[in-house]
């Protein structure tokens, strides 16, 4: 199996089977994301403790970029302080866009190919934007 079928694999298994689906019961931050160019919904909620991502979850209606995209992020972003949050969001922002190599990013690379279908870039982002918006209050979504 070549790197790109593994990768897709990836992508067909967290749209099948996505992980940390649902809504906390006590999150600290939280945002609405839309991609209207798909039509991909998300609402994101994280619980911070410490500083670091104690839990976080996911719902939404999307595409099967959009909800592996969510779904691997929910993955890669728990135990992560806000400044490391914000580092990968942007590796992760310049591997859809076309600037990073997938190789440091772990499963996240799976989305390396995006930026070969720029229609598409935008459900691979859509879910780091909204975690975005979540952490940095821009949609005033923030609840204890
Ligand atoms: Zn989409």
């Amino acid at each position: 199996m070549s790197l790109s079928e593994l990768y897709q694999q990836l992508i067909l298994d967290h749209n099948r089977s996505p992980r940390n689906r649902g809504a906390l019961e006590a999150p600290t931050h939280s945002a609405v994301g839309h991609n209207p160019l798909c039509g991909d919904q998300l609402q994101l909620q994280l619980q911070l403790m410490d500083g670091r991502v104690a839990e976080v979850a996911f719902e939404g209606s999307g595409c099967a970029i959009s909800t592996a995209s969510a779904s691997l992020m929910t993955d890669a972003v728990k135990g992560l302080d806000k400044d490391e949050l914000d580092e990968l969001f942007a590796k992760f922002h310049a591997l859809a866009t076309g600037d990073e190599s997938p190789d440091d990013l772990g499963k996240l690379g799976a989305f390396g190919g995006i930026r070969d279908y720029p229609t598409r870039v935008k459900c691979a982002t859509l879910a780091w934007h909204t975690l975005r918006a979540a952490l940095h209050g821009e949609q005033g979504a923030t609840s204890e």
